[in-house]
């Protein structure tokens, strides 16, 4: 018999998904609350998949054997309640695309530090000859790429939301970069619900696995005292030495999996900042467990070009050097970029706060801020945590008073940094748009 294949939500995961039910012989419907992008209709048009916009056909949907969510589709969503209740499984796409390819999966979560960590990894073992994708939240979807591509390596970064939506699936390779608050309104404000989550990149893994986890986060390690750990695993950090595993000691990065393997100068690492230097260890041990020369691991973390939007390096103009940071949407990643300043920096901060604690920034705010921009349309949180700290707290509410502002307030040599710690949906359509508006009122100084 035909089996249904409900799909909620038509982004790029669930056009992805589309076309690979149809290509294993599903009857696909695809149902998205709101509006379906031009380009993705196209593709559910070309190979004849139905789809509806601005509502969910419930009766419909009810008569699905399988659904596949968005991931930005929430549990208590009245439809999937339903879902639930008439035990029609509900997965993610990634859940999705596992079930058709054999090939190596190297799976990353982690509160920060996924997208770059992904890409470090990708370009290594791109460099490394490998027939290796990259998926999950950036660029084609893993679904899409199973359906269309034959690859050997998949580089999946995973949200927690994404995690959620995975039962069956299991990685070759997890890492486990970092877990701080984040997105707790997804997760009845129950941190542990969040760590939980971030957790069950684990499930499945067998003896033959492989675990990578940075051992100075105290959350990750007092859960790791909980569990018993089955994959073979690979702590990192600043405690080594370790036995398998890596460690920055002196300045300098070691890489322990196989006899006599890598020590390099973090200076020399193309991503700089104590949280990179972390991302590096980790894609190192990976690119190791992987039995990638080290000589190739070497140069790939020498040369990687970094990431779009995260503490990227605009301009110098008048010896102020400006910073892209838009992607810090949470105080943890922010206060990584404020580690990784000079000593004098101009700040710009603000948008919408996701229930933040800013007084872990503080000591390092006292230290090295010279003045802060307030970017957002309200600042109020901001003022109450850093107006006693810092003797210029000013606002802005569009991008080019912020950055003339900033520019105004340095001079020859300090630094200023566009690191939010908040999301942007107040004034811009999302944090790349941010960041690009920053970069271009920079350009325009
Ligand atoms: P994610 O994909 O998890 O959101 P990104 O690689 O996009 O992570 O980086 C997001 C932000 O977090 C950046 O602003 C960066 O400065 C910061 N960051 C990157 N790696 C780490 C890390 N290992 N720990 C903490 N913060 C980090």
């Amino acid at each position: 018999m035909n089996k249904k294949l409900s799909i909620l939500g038509a982004g790029e995961s669930g056009a992805g998904a589309a076309l690979l039910g149809k290509k294993h012989g599903y009857t696909v419907f695809v149902s998205d609350y709101g509006m379906i992008k031009k380009e993705y209709k196209k593709i559910l048009d070309e190979i004849e998949i139905e789809w509806e916009e601005g509502k969910h056909d419930h009766e419909r949907i009810l008569e699905s054997d399988l659904v596949v969510k968005s991931p930005g589709i929430p549990d208590t969503a009245p439809l999937v309640s339903e879902l639930n209740k008439a035990g029609i499984p509900v997965i993610s796409e990634i859940e999705f695309g596992g079930l058709y390819t054999q090939a190596t999966k190297i799976c990353i979560t982690g509160s920060n530090g996924k997208t770059t960590t992904s890409m470090l990894i990708y370009h290594i073992l791109k460099k490394a000859g490998l027939r290796v994708a990259l998926a999950g939240n950036v660029g084609d979807s893993f679904a899409r790429q199973v359906a269309e591509e034959d690859y050997e390596y998949y580089v999946i970064e995973l949200s927690s939301f994404q995690l959620d939506g995975m039962f069956r699936f299991k990685a070759d390779l997890a890492l486990l970069l970092n877990i701080t608050p984040d997105h707790l309104d997804r997760y009845e404000y129950k941190f542990q619900n969040y760590v939980d989550s971030k957790f069950r990149i684990l499930q499945n893994m067998t003896e033959t696995d492989h675990f990578i986890y940075y051992a100075d986060d105290e959350v990750i390690i007092a859960e790791l005292n909980k569990r018993d750990l089955i994959p073979q695993s690979y702590p990192y950090g600043y405690t080594g030495p370790y036995t398998k595993g890596a460690w920055i000691n002196e300045d300098r990065l070691n890489l322990n999996i196989h006899p006599k393997d890598l020590n390099m100068s973090i200076f020399d690492l193309s991503l700089q900042g104590k949280h990179n230097a972390q991302n590096s260890m980790a894609a190192g041990i990976a690119a190791r467990v992987l039995d990638i020369r080290k000589e190739t691991i070497r140069e790939s973390l020498l040369d990687f070009k970094g990431v779009e939007h995260r503490l990227e390096p605009v301009i110098k103009v008048h010896g102020i050097e400006f910073i892209n940071d838009s992607k810090a949407t949470n105080v943890n990643s922010t206060w990584y970029a404020l580690e990784t300043m000079k000593d004098e920096v101009v700040w710009i901060a603000g948008g919408i706060d996701k229930g933040n604690d800013y007084t872990t920034l503080l000591p390092l705010v006292k230290d090295k801020v010279k003045a802060i921009v307030c970017l957002g349309k309200d600042n109020t949180k901001l003022h109450d945590a850093f107006d006693d700290a810092v003797d210029t707290v000013v606002d802005a509410d569009n991008i080019d008073d912020a950055v003339r502002a900033a520019y105004y307030l340095s001079t020859k040599g300090y630094q200023v940094l566009l690191s939010p710690a908040c999301a942007s949906f107040d004034l811009f359509d999302n944090y790349e748009d941010r960041g690009r508006q920053f970069k271009g009122a920079v350009r325009n100084l």
